[in-house]
């Protein structure tokens, strides 16, 4: 019964990390494997509009190129003063390619002299298995402050303090992270669906 594997559709280290350690945590009998276990795999383009759209994408594609029931994640930083930007395009705010460094330069910059500082992160879980496609969402929210602080994580993690908190995200560690954030979130409605669906099979 269930699923025996599963292979997580990133190649991005820092959310793979996240992604495994949560699913340790969760203590589930499935083996995990990641698409750097299936080289051969091509690169999924993300080019949807939405966040939805794209992690829908990358869960398809690893799917049709495994055949393993498939975990993919899009996610992005939603900035209030900037309209809900860098948002899907997280990523590559400061244009293709560029580094983490590069887009948190970016944010700094558009932010200077602004005093609301409120934003959130957002991630979009898609969990394909050839009998279609569910969505999972979670939200942290915080702010950004006006230079970065700690060296742990990946993305804006050292400029984002979540909510209830006094340090980053790159300073609050793996452990604390993983319970508060956008991806501990979307990843707790996602086993908590995969349970219910367990227990109906029976
Ligand atoms: P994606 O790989 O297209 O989903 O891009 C997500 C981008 O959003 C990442 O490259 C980061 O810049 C940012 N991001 C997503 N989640 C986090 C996080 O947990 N911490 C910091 N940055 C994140």
């Amino acid at each position: 019964m269930g699923i025996p594997e599963l292979v997580l559709a990133t190649r991005n280290p820092g959310k793979r990390a996240e992604l495994e350690a949560l699913l340790r945590r969760a203590g589930l009998p499935l083996r995990v494997r990641t698409l750097e276990d299936f080289p051969h795999v091509p690169p999924a383009i993300e080019d949807g509009e939405s966040l939805q759209e794209n992690a829908r994408k990358k869960a398809e594609h690893a799917y049709r190129y495994t055949g393993l029931a498939a975990l993919a994640d899009d996610s992005g930083l939603e900035v209030e003063a900037l309209g809900g930007a860098p948002g899907v395009r997280s990523a590559r705010f400061a244009g293709p390619g560029a580094t983490d460094e590069q887009n948190m330069a970016l944010l700094l910059r558009l932010l200077e002299g602004v005093s609301d500082r409120r934003a959130r992160f957002r991630c979009v879980l898609a969990y394909a298995d050839g009998s279609g496609v569910r969505l999972y969402e979670g939200l942290c929210s915080g702010y950004i402050l006006s230079e970065p602080r700690g060296s742990g994580g990946f993305g804006y993690d050292p400029i984002f303090v979540p909510e209830g908190f006094s340090e980053t995200f790159a300073e609050l560690g793996e452990e604390v992270k993983n319970r508060i954030s956008h991806r501990g979130r979307a990843f707790g409605a996602f086993l908590a669906d995969l349970g219910r669906r367990w227990t109906e099979k029976g």
